[in-house]
């Protein structure tokens, strides 16, 4: 599965969107998340626009997300779980959707 990505580079924000959705014609239709159905990561995009729109904001695909360095800039997941007291993360909301922010270690950091 290939995941794809949403980077503000005036803000130094990468968002993770899922992974991409294909047809059967292997035409790309969107984005799939365990957690949250298409319409949500659709509303969490456009939100994400929205507080972007006059921003440098480029998409990339999981094999060119990979190759580059993100250490300067902040990760925003959406999250697959609610936070613990165990274990504590920081979290916003974009949309209708829970992102975890934490900072990138490099270009490698991404499962
Ligand atoms: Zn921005």
């Amino acid at each position: 599965m290939t995941s794809a990505h949403l980077v503000c580079h005036d803000c130094q924000l990468t968002l993770h969107l899922g992974a991409i959705k294909y047809a059967a014609d292997e035409k790309r239709i969107g984005f799939s998340h365990g957690k949250y159905s298409p319409s949500e990561l659709a509303a969490l995009i456009e939100a994400f626009i929205a507080v972007h729109l006059e921003h440098d904001v480029e998409t990339y695909a999981e094999q060119d997300f990979d190759t580059q360095d993100w250490s300067r800039y902040t990760a925003l997941r959406p999250m697959p779980t609610m936070p613990t007291e165990i274990a504590p993360v920081d979290t916003m909301n974009i949309g209708p959707i829970v992102v975890r922010i934490e900072p990138h270690d490099g270009p490698s950091n991404d499962p």
